[in-house]
């Protein structure tokens, strides 16, 4: 309709990015011009992810310190159960709390080897998320935020219990959860009735994946139960030797997804930005969401 196309947004959104901690020096420059560029829309905190297995440990405190000691951006350090004892996990967090980060993401993780491999909690670690939730709290009065999925972990014994769990994590201290990316708005309008039914009170944003590389998105949404629409699998046809207007096409397709959840009231959404500044930079333009002008600014 004319509105969701023309309608001035009111300056009322707010956004957090997602990073990765990068490998190589190149990627670490990249990173860094990523986060310049983002850096002036002022986003309510930038995330940094922790490595599948925990792989990523002094990376993901590198990076995180980097923007707390170098920017004015809040951090926020992905910390996950696998693969490592309470104790060891929870000196990560209390390291963290002694460097200024006050934000955590709280999340069970994978295998290192990869989602179908069984996940087994690690003999003296946190079992799952709620627990390690209930932990962090213990250690310092960390904000905690925790994954939800709108269209079931898979794992999960069901959807209920799935919402259950969600709960347990809000009830152990998380204060909002971020969700798992998805493509089809009313699948994630519907989790909101239901979290809401259940009685989470807490947010729950919205995690917006600008799609470029399409046919990675396909095969990666196999494994985690995320539908694809018929009008966007439509809309990338034909389009796998041509980067560019995939491109192009993504930041259509992601911007009209957060105009449409604008439309339905939401008004916190959570870029994955996969270190890339363009199209989330783009997106948040037309959300309204733009550096401040200083004075003289033309
Ligand atoms: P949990 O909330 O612990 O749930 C895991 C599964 O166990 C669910 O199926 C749940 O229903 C079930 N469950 C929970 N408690 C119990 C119980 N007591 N008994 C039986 N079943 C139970 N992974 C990384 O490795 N690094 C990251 O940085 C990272 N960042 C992420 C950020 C976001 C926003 C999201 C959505 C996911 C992220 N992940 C990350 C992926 C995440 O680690 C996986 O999806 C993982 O499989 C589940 O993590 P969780 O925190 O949701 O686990």
């Amino acid at each position: 309709s004319e509105t969701l196309i023309a309608a001035p947004l009111a300056g009322d959104v707010q956004v957090s990015f997602e990073f990765f901690p990068p490998k190589t020096e190149k990627m670490e420059q990249n990173l860094w011009a990523s986060i310049e560029r983002l850096a002036p829309v002022r986003p309510a905190y930038v995330s940094v992810t922790y490595g599948a297995g925990g792989s990523t440990r002094e990376r993901t405190h590198a990076t995180v310190t980097r923007i707390r000691r170098e920017t004015d951006l809040e951090p926020a350090a992905h910390l996950t159960c696998v693969g490592a004892s309470r104790d060891e996990i929870d000196a990560i967090a209390r390291a963290y709390w002694a460097e200024g980060v006050r934000h955590i993401v709280a999340l069970r993780g994978d295998p290192a080897e990869g989602m179908d491999k069984e996940y087994r909690p690690h003999p003296e670690g946190y079992a799952y998320a709620s627990d390690l939730v209930a932990g962090l709290k213990k250690i310092a009065d960390f904000e905690i935020s925790v994954a939800a999925y709108p269209e079931v972990h898979p794992q999960a014994v069901s959807a209920q219990a799935d919402l259950d769990n969600l709960k347990r994590k809000v009830d152990a201290g998380a204060s909002r959860a971020i969700t798992q990316s998805f493509f089809d708005i009313d699948v994630f309008l519907r989790f909101l009735e239901k979290a809401d039914k259940a009685g989470i009170t807490v947010p729950i944003v919205p995690g917006i994946l600008p799609v470029t590389n399409f046919s990675r998105v396909k095969e990666f949404s196999t494994a985690t139960g995320a539908s694809i629409p018929g009008w966007m699998a439509d809309l990338f046809d034909g389009l796998d030797n041509d980067p560019e207007t995939r491109k192009l096409v993504a930041a259509m397709v992601a911007a009209q997804q957060c105009r449409l959840l604008y439309g339905a009231g939401i008004k916190n959404f959570h870029f994955y930005t996969l270190n890339r500044a363009d199209l989330t930079y783009a997106i948040c333009h037309v959300l309204g969401v733009r550096p401040n002008k200083t004075p003289g600014d033309a």
